[in-house]
């Protein structure tokens, strides 16, 4: 049943097989081996292939699916109709139509690259990643850009980001004595953390289905404390939406491989099983796109934020990252022989000294509004970059590091090349949960990135600096230096990165401190820091972005920033207003009432609890719309959502006195019963399936 389902949407070589001539598929796998572009006959003869499938599919329309900066997807859908002369219409399709499209770019984030007037955005085939029918459409995996060639989305410097990546670990794998290996590729495998919520609950909370996260509520007295729902059976309305939701995935050539319930009520994960970077994340994307779509059919909502909910455990997208060949070797593999080892501790060291130099570039792939709710808090990693490689590793890091000259060393040193390593255990996962980056076995897994975004920016950015890294080590063995020394003062220069100790401890902030490592703690901090000049020369030497585009993005990052913040914030002043005051002013009259009865039937001297909870309700209610008074002011003076200045705006004024608002009012929603509560409490939404 799965084998005949599996990508049975999807536009795989095999399917190809059936609709275009060899000769055509020949010219077609040339093209993207050697990069060329695809002469048009070609492309005619695989637009009518795909059209002849799609159509026999049942889809009626194509269309160029790309990834905005914004982060999600978009897609602006044709229909194959063309009018036939006599009033009928056939089914048509180009290659001229497969390899461009022009949607109009005009609504979609450009961060000032495309001036007014001009409209156009291009869209180009990605032969990379297959084409697929999602929804009736035939839908054709593509990058963005706009009229100059400025990339306008997510994907196109993720795949210049795998090229630079071959290009440099080419060389130095080359010099490592391998002369086989045709081409790298990084690998990525997204683990996706989701809440699902009953959808009327859901529809009653206007700060969800505004902000997609609740700007209030009080935790309830029980959420993951036992660990009881993440060892749980899983409820059988969440069995139906993940049964129903992996036979989509796997129609759609995803290959959904683990479900389980995370340590939230109501939270899960599923993750698939790795590819490449550029059809990871296609497939990421698609998978959340399906992920919403399917639990509306069993009247849920599937909720990416990275914190819906204060005090709860949060989501996150473990991005697990490697490198594999061409022959299948992962790079990351420890190996049994010199050789291997050889090849291993290079990768490492390339890998390690790379998070070193570029920890705040990193950082920035992972900072927006939703994940400072997230990171840094008790179940997320904290906002300073670390490597995690466990004890085993860490004893060949210093042996190497220490070398025979260091006295008192037990361990026989190791050299680089010459010596075979001792068993690195495969799955450390138990022992590093705190960490924001770990080595597991023959992976790095990269934890910071939220549940809501695209792993194409963290991918980006992984591949470009261990890109960089590699290509100094290629040119200095180009000069001749010996491999060993290459890795032994890299590992000497970059060990204050490593780290495998706890990362929730207080007292680790004060050792990253002492040992220089830079903690960007919001995105405003973050920001800040992308354009720097070693960021920028880094992206420009790699051919991955120019200056040009990451200003673009910069100014978009700051822009969304504000404005999510800013949504939040009137959301916030909104529900306050109109619900929350009225709401305890009700309940309030309802006390009084019951006071003012018991005088006039008790007396004075009856013990009393309602005057003193009413009194205690006023004054909760006056410091609030004090708080409202004073958001709405500093909203109106916020600065224009182009600088830094507005960003830090944004965080230290207008967001801290939200934190101060959501304080006064779950002090309230403890004193007040459900049904005078305007929304659900956290209580009703979490144990709503
Ligand atoms: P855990 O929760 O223990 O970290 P999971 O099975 O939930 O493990 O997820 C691990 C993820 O890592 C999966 O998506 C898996 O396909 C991916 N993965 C495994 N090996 C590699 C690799 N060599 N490169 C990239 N990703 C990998
Ligand atoms: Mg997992």
């Amino acid at each position: 049943m799965i084998k005949e389902i599996y990508a049975s949407q999807v536009f795989t070589d095999k399917t190809m097989k059936e609709y275009v001539s060899p000769a055509h598929i020949e010219e077609y796998h040339r093209c993207i081996e050697s990069g060329k572009s695809l002469p048009m006959e070609t492309a005619n003869a695989i637009a009518d292939g795909m059209k002849k499938w799609a159509v026999k599919m049942g889809a009626t329309h194509y269309t160029h699916w790309f990834q905005p900066l914004n982060g999600g997807t978009a897609e602006k859908h044709e229909s194959f109709i063309e009018p036939d002369g006599d009033g009928s219409v056939i089914m048509e399709f180009s290659g001229k139509e497969l390899v461009k499209g022009e949607p109009d770019a005009s609504s979609f984030p450009s961060g000032g690259l495309r001036a007014t007037f001009e409209a156009r955005g291009y869209s180009a085939w990605d032969p990379t990643s297959y084409a697929f029918i999602n929804d009736g459409s035939l839908c054709i995996p593509t990058m963005f850009f706009s009229y100059s060639g400025e990339s306008l989305d997510k994907k196109t410097p993720l795949l210049r980001s795998m090229q630079a990546l071959n290009r440099q670990a080419l060389r130095v794998l080359s010099h490592l004595g391998d002369k086989q290996t045709k081409s790298v590729t990084p690998m990525a495998g997204a683990e996706q953390e989701y809440f699902l919520i009953d959808k009327d609950m859901y529809l009653l909370r206007e700060d969800l289905r505004i902000c997609g996260r609740t700007l209030f509520g009080s935790k309830p007295p029980k959420t993951q404390e036992l660990d009881d729902h993440y060892f749980g059976s899983i409820k059988p309305r969440v069995s139906a939406f993940m049964k129903d939701l992996e036979t989509e995935l796997w129609k759609l050539g995803v290959p959904a491989k683990t479900k389980h319930n995370e340590v939230a009520p109501s939270q899960h994960e599923m993750a698939p099983i790795y590819s490449d970077c550029n059809r990871a994340n296609d497939q990421n994307q698609l998978t959340m796109n399906i992920m919403r779509r399917v639990a509306d059919r069993h009247n849920l909502v599937c909720v990416l934020a990275e914190k819906p909910f204060y005090g709860v455990n949060g989501s996150g997208k473990h991005n697990n990252w490697s490198i594999v060949t061409d022959r299948g070797e992962n790079l990351f593999s420890p190996g049994k022989t010199p050789a291997q080892n050889a090849r291993f501790l290079t990768f490492l060291a390339a890998f390690i000294g790379a998070v070193d130099d570029y920890q705040d570039l990193l950082r920035c792939t992972v900072a927006y509004a939703g994940n400072d709710n997230r990171l840094g808090g008790n179940e997320a990693p904290p906002a300073i970059i670390s490597v995690f490689i466990g004890d085993e590793l860490q004893g060949v890091v210093d042996s190497i590091i220490n070398d025979s000259s260091y006295s008192g060393t037990t361990v026989k040193p190791i050299k680089v090349g010459v010596d075979s390593m001792p068993l690195i255990p495969r799955d450390t996962t138990d022992r590093n949960r705190t960490s924001p980056i770990a080595f597991t076995g023959n992976k790095f897994e990269f934890r910071m990135p939220g549940s809501g975004q695209s792993i194409a920016g963290p991918n980006t950015m992984l591949n470009t600096m261990v890109a960089e890294k590699l290509s100094q080590f290629a040119d200095a063995l180009d000069k001749g230096e010996d491999i060993h020394h290459i890795v032994r003062s890299e590992l000497l220069s970059h060990s204050r990165i490593i780290f495998n100790g706890n990362g929730y401890d207080k007292a680790w902030l004060e050792e990253a401190e002492k040992r220089g490592l830079s903690n960007l703690r919001t995105t405003a901090d973050a920001l800040e820091c992308y354009l720097t000049e070693k960021n920028v020369s880094l992206l420009e030497k790699h051919r991955v972005m120019s200056r040009t585009e990451m200003a673009a993005r910069d100014e978009i990052h700051i822009e969304k920033y504000c404005s999510v913040i800013s949504i939040e914030a009137n959301t916030l002043m909104d529900m306050v207003r109109r619900e929350i005051i009225p709401a305890v002013s009700l309940y309030q009259g309802i006390l009084c009432n019951t006071v003012s009865g018991r005088l006039q039937v008790l007396g004075s001297d009856a013990p009393d609890v309602e005057t003193k909870l009413c009194k205690e309700l006023a004054t909760y209610n006056c410091k609030l719309s004090q708080y409202l008074a004073e958001l709405e002011k500093k909203l109106e003076s916020a600065p224009p959502a182009t600088s830094y200045k507005a960003s830090r705006y944004y965080r230290e004024e207008i967001f801290s006195l939200m934190e101060n608002i959501r304080k006064v009012v779950d002090e309230e929603e403890k004193l007040i019963p459900d049904k005078y509560w305007p929304y659900p409490s956290f209580r009703r939404l979490l144990f709503s399936v």
